[in-house]
């Protein structure tokens, strides 16, 4: 089983229980489209019954994403808020989540809009500040939800110090690793009980499958978790399980890249004279940048930075040729995107300001162009932004 329990992250990648097929041979996981399977006694039944329950497909990415969180078990959904949703049904009426302010949007409305219909309570802080988190606790508080570095703000919490206070309280601490992912940031080894993933994003990395992910380290709350992921059913398809094995394979190059772009154009847009901020917590100005060199690998490939307003933003947004401007982030094309009418476009404005999310926010998650393409496209665009002819 455990072949590869002393490989590194990028060995284990390639080389883990999915490295070939046992009885063709085949370097490629087979993509089982079966939805039922052939039971050959009348009372005992194999481990594989129906497609919802088990596929060995999905089983095999599942498979590898406990193995690369270090976890027991990993769970594959639909999306990204699938997983999230479902590891939120661990909750019951009348229990309390502590939440981290800017928290991503899709999971802002969940627990905002859907939950609460539900009689689940939360409190939003700022995760930076652990004397608010302490204060944000009640009797009830079941689970504390961080999200860092955070979006698009790349605010860093301390994930060891948050499992700590929830561990005080019997509380569960629940992760979304979406930005770093395990090639950087492994919050079960701080001291977390759930890691969740979009899967959409550097998991699977080319911009083509919708998917969620969560992982476990505790059997009793992988027992829950795969009762809930049966119950409520939000399964990634086979096709879709491949699509992300497929993208896992380079996690670890694109990442490499992508990072040491994501550190050039930070330190390119801190200097350059028309910028007035830079989220990157690899900068050293950046308030916790000592915190993120402690928890995680390096800094990872967002960032965001800030204009003077709001019309300079659109047209430097209307100017830039080389990142797609659109929602996600985690591709191996750089992608630009206006968090206070996309990623956050569900959270009411004053919510939005009060986190920093002003209308000349950029984010940028960096892909594989080369750097000075990439610098000479902001600073084309930036002039034009700048320049008083229309
Ligand atoms: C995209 C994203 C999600 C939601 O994932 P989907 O796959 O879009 O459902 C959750 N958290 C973060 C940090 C994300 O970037």
């Amino acid at each position: 089983m455990n072949e590869d329990c002393c490989y590194s992250f990028e060995t284990k990648l390639l080389h883990n229980n999915s490295k070939f097929d046992l009885t063709t041979g085949a370097v490629s996981v087979p993509i089982q489209h079966a939805s039922t399977f052939h039971q050959s006694s009348f009372d005992t039944y194999g481990k594989y019954d129906y497609g919802r329950s088990l596929n060995p497909t999905r089983e095999a990415l599942e498979e590898q994403l406990a193995h690369l969180e270090g976890g027991t078990r990993g769970f594959a959904f639909a999306s990204g808020m699938a997983a999230i949703s479902t590891a939120f049904l661990l909750l019951s009426k009348g229990d309390h989540v502590v939440m981290t302010e800017d928290v991503y949007g899709g999971t802002y409305r969940m627990v905002t809009e859907v939950l609460s219909r539900f009689g689940i309570e939360y409190t939003f802080v700022d995760m930076t500040d652990l004397d608010a988190v302490t204060k944000a606790v009640q009797a009830n508080t079941k689970v504390f939800y961080v999200e860092t570095p955070s979006n698009p703000t790349l605010k860093v919490t301390d994930i060891k110090a948050i499992s700590l206070i929830a561990k005080k309280h019997g509380a569960y601490t629940f992760v979304d690793n979406t930005f770093l992912t395990p090639a950087l940031q492994r919050p079960l080894q701080l001291g977390a009980d759930v890691v969740l993933h979009s899967a959409t994003k550097f998991l699977s990395g080319h911009s083509d499958v919708v998917a969620g992910v969560a992982v476990v380290r505790d059997e009793e709350l992988a027992n829950r978790l795969a009762f809930l992921q049966n119950s409520f059913g939000a399964v990634l398809g086979v096709q879709d399980c491949w699509l992300v094995m497929r993208g896992l394979k380079t996690l670890s190059v694109r990442l490499q890249q992508s990072v040491k772009t994501a550190t050039k154009l930070a330190h390119f847009f801190r200097q350059h004279d028309s910028v007035k901020n830079v989220y990157y917590p690899g900068l050293k100005e950046h308030p916790q940048y000592e915190l993120q060199k402690k928890q995680a690998l390096n800094a990872g490939a967002v960032l965001s930075f800030e204009l003077e307003s709001e019309e300079l933003t659109k047209k430097f947004v209307e100017n830039v040729r080389i990142p797609v401007f659109a929602v996600s982030l985690g591709a191996v094309e750089s992608i630009l995107s206006y968090p206070a009418k996309m990623s956050h476009g569900a959270m009411p404005k004053a919510e939005r300001e009060k986190r920093g999310i002003s209308n000349s926010l950029l984010r940028l998650s960096v892909g594989l162009e080369h750097a000075d393409d990439l610098m000479n496209d902001f600073t084309t665009a930036l002039t034009y932004a700048y320049s008083p002819i229309k």
